[in-house]
């Protein structure tokens, strides 16, 4: 058992508020989901808010709950703008109020006489605590050694400018004894996903949604990515992309993981290089991985082997890790725009309109142009829709013309009406004759396009469920079983109405 306990008592609930109010109810929320929680009291706005509170924790003290009181210094990275007398005083208070735990940071020791630490009457137990903001902690193994035998356990926090620095974060921090690693930034949250997994006495989330990138709340640690049950046994896959943040990839493969009682995960790369992502892929021992924008067309030459469309399209976004560590690359790009067309339209010597060029372009052209459709292309560069069509044996259909010409479907692969542009159209209501419009964009669900089709009696078809079609076949073609559609689709659409309601209250 780890010093704070076992299973969800490793993941550590961070409640930081500026009213004691809010403290409060965020304490009551942190506890339904785990007994371990750090007190932020610098977060308080003043030193009557943190009086306060510490005064109701001592009337409400949480039975069975693992308590660290952190008040840290501007100095050290925190909030609380006091004197190092006057964090010892908070901490203290803190002590009577049932904090079993504080965070002191080492910028405080320092500054007080050695052996003393333990005069001030502070928590029972002390976690020395080194962050840095902006780089990576010294990883020195003498590292806290002044402290080690008036101290309980350290923390090193660090911002992770590469996937490496972040694996070597959790390598150093194993080698040590009773130690939490938190690689910070967005590059490190897979490793500060894996933490727990690697050794690191806690994880740290969240209870208010994360406010900053590279944070995922409590609820997303504990039920998505399931931080505390993570073990050898866990198969690992991932998203590279760049940015990465708004994916909702990591909700839809972990959701069917969830469904189908798998022992595995997968977790969003922030990757601006994908060297040093493929460097770091056997560290995390990844079985596969999806590729969003911009390495779609780069990652190709990273490959062993890709299938023989990927090769022609000219762009992968699903890459299986065989067992002897080559990368294979597959398109389920071009699945997820046959599945989600197909099933309103015989595909076979239908006319399709797709409009840009780009990667979306390319792989709905090479799929409907195999599904034996004909396919036309209308893009603002004339030059790159006249080599997409050439390539598919399509052919090029200048903008002015849509006024006067039909087709049975519209596919709109250009990002116009995507959030938060959502108030355009790629196409005027005139220019749509046709049976079918499908929109790749799902931010927002329901775009203007296509609101502007539904309005002409017109059939739509969602990018969601493109998005929903390609995230199936890559977790089918990993899993090599028949993926929990229902659920999958479920929480997407959820996810994505609860983003727009987010957007439209004020
Ligand atoms: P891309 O490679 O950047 O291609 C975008 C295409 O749109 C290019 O032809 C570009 O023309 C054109 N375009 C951009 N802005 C334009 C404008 N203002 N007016 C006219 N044309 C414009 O992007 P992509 O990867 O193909 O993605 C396109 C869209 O599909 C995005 O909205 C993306 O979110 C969506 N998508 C959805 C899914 C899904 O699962 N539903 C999957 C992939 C992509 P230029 O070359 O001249 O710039």
């Amino acid at each position: 058992m780890g010093l704070f306990g076992k299973g969800v008592a490793r993941i550590c609930a961070v409640v930081a508020a500026s009213s004691a109010r809010e403290m409060a109810a965020q304490l009551r929320h942190a506890l339904r989901e785990t007994p371990t929680v750090e007190l932020r009291l610098d977060w308080l706005a003043k030193d009557s808010e943190r009086r306060s509170f510490l005064s109701w924790l001592r009337r409400n003290r949480p039975r069975r709950a693992v308590l660290l009181a952190t008040c840290r210094r501007r100095q050290g990275g925190g909030l609380f703008a006091g004197s190092v007398q006057a964090e010892l005083h908070w901490l203290s208070q803190a002590a009577e109020a049932g904090c079993l735990w504080c965070d002191l940071e080492i910028e405080t020791l320092r500054k007080l006489p050695r052996n003393l630490i333990r005069h001030h009457s502070l928590p029972r137990h002390i976690l020395l605590s080194v962050h840095d903001f902006r780089r990576m902690p010294p990883l020195n193994p003498a590292i806290g050694a002044r402290w080690r035998d008036e101290v309980d356990a350290i923390k090193l926090a660090g911002e992770a400018p590469t996937i490496a620095d972040s694996v070597r974060l959790l390598r150093f921090a194993a080698g040590l004894r009773d130690c939490v690693a938190v690689p910070m930034g967005e590059v490190g949250l897979p490793a500060r996903l894996l933490a727990l997994r690697e050794g690191s006495a806690l994880a740290y989330a969240p209870v208010a949604s994360a406010t900053a990138p590279g944070q995922v709340s409590l609820q997303e640690m504990k039920h998505l990515y399931r931080a505390h049950a993570l073990n050898r046994h866990t198969q690992v896959f991932g998203v590279i992309g760049d940015p990465i943040a708004h994916s909702l990839s990591p909700l839809l493969h972990n959701t069917a993981f969830i469904a189908r009682k798998i022992n595995a995960v997968y977790l969003p790369f922030l990757v601006h290089n994908l060297r040093d992502f493929l460097k770091s892929a056997p560290d995390f021992g990844l079985r596969g991985f999806s590729v969003t924008l911009p390495h779609k067309q780069a990652i190709l030459r990273h490959l062993q082997d890709c299938d023989a469309l990927s090769a022609e399209i000219g762009a992968v976004n699903t890459v299986v890790v065989r067992r002897d560590g080559s990368l294979y690359g597959c398109n389920t790009d071009y699945v997820g725009v046959l599945r989600a067309l197909e099933k309103k339209l015989p595909l076979p010597k239908s006319r399709v309109l797709i409009l840009g060029a780009g990667g979306a372009a390319r792989a709905a052209a090479f799929a409907l142009s195999r599904a034996g459709a004909g396919v036309y292309i209308c893009a603002r560069r004339e030059n790159a829709a006249r080599e997409l069509a050439r390539a598919v044996g399509g052919e090029v259909v200048p903008r002015h013309t849509l006024r006067t010409q039909s087709f049975d479907a519209i596919l709109n692969a250009t990002p116009i009406g995507m959030y938060p542009h959502s108030a355009i159209s790629p196409l005027a209501p005139g220019e749509l004759h046709c049976r079918i419009v499908m929109d790749l964009i799902y931010r927002p669900e329901r775009t203007k396009l296509l609101k502007l089709a539904a309005r002409k009696r017109i059939a739509t078809v969602s990018g969601v469920e493109m998005f929903l079609a390609q995230g199936i076949a890559q977790w089918e073609l990993w899993m090599k079983r028949s993926a929990p559609e229902r659920s999958m689709r479920r929480a997407v659409l959820t996810a994505l109405r609860e983003e727009e309601r987010r957007r439209s209250s004020p």
